[in-house]
């Protein structure tokens, strides 16, 4: 097995993708010592239980002490408390990353944090599941996805490249976009569907008592596939909306504009434009299994 990139690797945040990362370093040897840190007691002691790490540390100044690489895995919206108690610990040479969701949040609340010396690469794994917690964690999480990294111009060249060799050796694909294109793009992918699945699953629940057991009942493979999506973790998804506002909010306006134009076609009976927005529709999916992405 090749050397490991890294010699002391913390993850901070043992949920879902941290595990995974966890799993995934151990699994292919991408560093010589795994430090996991998280503020649940419950999620600490079962990440021990799972042998997720070689470390495992409640004090996040013990946690990064010693590491050269640091990477944040707790939702968007702790980010900047979590980055606030690591600071002063963090030795020069030290690079600093995440996996948070939304990235322009990420550059306002950890990037000023950072201390001299320390290179802050933010990154995005663009895979997940419904799932939450260390025992949701998967190795192969990441094979064959994308990883979006958004450092700054002056980010040292270095470490942006070493966190992509983390990436590529958890089997993900990467590229560099800036934060704020990052924020527009999964705006449109990722946080109106989960915006639409927790809308459509409560417009389902606020129906009549008898219409809703039949929704459960019968449910059909469209609002199945919403209830997966709207299973995600709270409090992960608050963050997200909330840290991407202003994209989110001008998608979502996008949306009602082109539902009500569909919704105008079903009235009059246009059945060209129906037709037509399907076959997009399915020219997308296409497209999507053609890039392995479906
Ligand atoms: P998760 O499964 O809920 O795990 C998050 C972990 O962080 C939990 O154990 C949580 O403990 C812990 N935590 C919360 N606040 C903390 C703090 N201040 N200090 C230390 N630990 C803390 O979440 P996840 O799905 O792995 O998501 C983690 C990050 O990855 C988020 O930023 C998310 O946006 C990003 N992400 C998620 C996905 C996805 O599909 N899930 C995909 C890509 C990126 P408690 O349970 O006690 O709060």
């Amino acid at each position: 097995m090749a050397e490991p990139i890294f010699q002391r690797l913390t993850l901070i945040g043992i949920g879902l993708i941290g595990s995974s990362i966890a799993r995934g370093a151990r699994a292919f040897g991408l560093a010589r010592q795994i430090v996991i840190c998280d503020a649940s007691p419950q999620a600490l002691a079962r990440a021990a239980e799972l042998n997720l790490g070689d470390v495992y540390e409640a004090d996040p100044t013990l946690a990064v002490a010693q590491g050269d690489c640091v990477i944040l895995c707790t939702p968007v919206g702790t980010l900047a408390s979590v980055a606030a108690s690591i600071a002063s610990a963090l030795q020069p040479g030290t690079i600093l990353s995440d996996v948070g969701s939304t990235k322009q949040s990420v550059m306002r609340d950890v990037a000023p944090l950072v201390p001299e010396g320390v290179a802050f690469v933010p990154a995005h794994p663009i895979a997940g599941t419904e799932f939450s917690g260390p025992d949701a964690g998967k190795p192969d999480l990441f094979q064959e996805r994308w990883c979006l990294l958004t450092p700054s111009a002056d980010t040292d060249e270095g470490a942006v490249q070493k966190i992509e060799a983390l990436w590529h050796g958890l089997g993900a694909r990467t590229a560099r976009m800036d934060a704020p294109h990052h924020d527009r793009v999964l705006a449109i992918v990722s946080h109106l569907p989960h915006l639409l699945a927790f809308t459509i699953c409560g417009t389902a629940d606020d129906l009549a008592d008898e219409t809703r057991q039949e929704v459960l009942q019968f449910a059909a493979s469209g609002f199945r596939d919403f209830t997966r999506i709207a299973a995600s973790d709270p409090v992960m998804w608050r963050d997200i909306f909330l840290n991407n506002k202003e994209a989110l909010l001008e998608m979502l306006a996008r949306f009602s504009e082109d539902a009500q134009a569909m919704a105008r076609a079903v009235r009059w009976g246009d059945t060209g434009y129906i037709e037509d927005k399907i076959n997009r529709s399915r020219k997308i999916r296409r497209s999507l299994i053609d890039l392995k992405q479906a």
